[in-house]
């Protein structure tokens, strides 16, 4: 594996404070930089207590503390500080412009060498190659929510992602304790190619009346031994972002079964987004 020691996550949000939390706990050095100063000091705030119940329960690794584990974390509202990273992943806001943007900025930045990394969701790392000059050294990665729990890390290969940079990649990530799983660059990658359309069925299935949203979700418990039923996953997840990902399959597959489903629609106009608004699927008032 190429030699990589520090680590530049862009985006201090959900994501990007987690990578940076499994990155230092893995012992890289890990650089966030984020625009939002505020975004840094939730950051750290959530790392840090994090870090402080896996001392409490013993599960950092021998001879570390919370501490000696977040020292290795910065934080930085500074692009530049940014050009010492070995290999850099970015946790940004799902926005494809913005996106390519910084790829264009971390292609100027960084040593050749680096690889750069897209936590994206859904946007096509090809395009993400597409925007540096070294789209070869450009790959998907993406990590699960809560990255500190999640297990999983799909590696996405753009079209010219090479063998070399796939291969760092998934070595890294299993440094980082993780498994990975190989996805190739088609909309969606493996997990929310599945786990959307299943969402978006149990809303057909509420919209024209099979059942209700409990009954639908009780059924995906008890019958199919899942830990959570797709409508209250959703609400987690957030509505809107379930419709966003539920678009990008409809409109980069071209195929009517992807279409969202209006009832799910609707619950977006209305604001009722899931747990973050207090009403999804489920009313979350207290
Ligand atoms: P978030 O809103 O919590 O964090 C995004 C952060 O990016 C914010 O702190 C914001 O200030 C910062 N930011 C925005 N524009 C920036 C810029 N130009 N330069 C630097 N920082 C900028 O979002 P998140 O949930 O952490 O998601 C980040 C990425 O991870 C998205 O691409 C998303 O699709 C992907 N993702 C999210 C999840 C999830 O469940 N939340 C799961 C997997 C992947």
């Amino acid at each position: 594996m190429e030699h990589i020691e520090v680590i530049g996550i862009i985006g201090g949000g959900q994501m990007g404070s987690g990578i940076a939390q499994v990155a230092a706990q893995a012992g890289y050095r890990a650089i966030v930089y984020d625009t939002a100063a505020a975004s840094l000091e939730r950051a750290e705030a959530r790392v840090g207590a994090s870090l402080a119940k896996l001392e409490a329960k013993g599960r950092l690794a021998e001879g570390e503390t919370a501490a000696s584990v977040q020292s290795r974390i910065t934080t930085t509202s500074d692009f530049d500080s940014l050009s010492v990273a070995d290999f850099a992943v970015e946790a940004i806001v799902e926005n494809e412009a913005i996106k390519r943007e910084i790829f264009g900025r971390l292609d100027e930045l960084l040593n050749p060498r680096a690889i750069l990394a897209s936590n994206t969701s859904s946007i096509p790392i090809t395009r993400l190659c597409a925007a540096t000059k070294r789209p070869d050294r450009v790959v998907g990665m993406h990590f699960m929510n809560p990255v500190p729990v999640m297990r999983l890390v799909e590696i996405i290969r753009g079209l010219p992602t090479s063998d070399e940079t796939f291969a760092t990649t998934c070595e890294l990530a299993e440094r980082l304790g993780k498994t990975t799983c190989e996805a190739q660059d088609y909309p969606g990658f493996i997990v929310n190619r599945v786990l959307i359309p299943f969402i978006n069925e149990a809303c057909y299935a509420v919209m024209e009346g099979v059942a209700t949203a409990e009954a639908v979700d009780q059924s995906c418990r008890l019958g199919l031994n899942h830990p959570m039923g797709p409508l209250q996953l959703a609400d987690f997840i957030g509505l809107d972002t379930v419709l966003a990902i539920a678009e990008v399959l409809h409109a980069g597959l071209g195929d009517a079964k992807y279409r969202p489903c209006p009832l799910l629609r609707k619950h977006v106009d209305a604001g009722w987004v899931g747990v973050k608004s207090g009403r999804g699927f489920y009313r979350y008032d207290d």
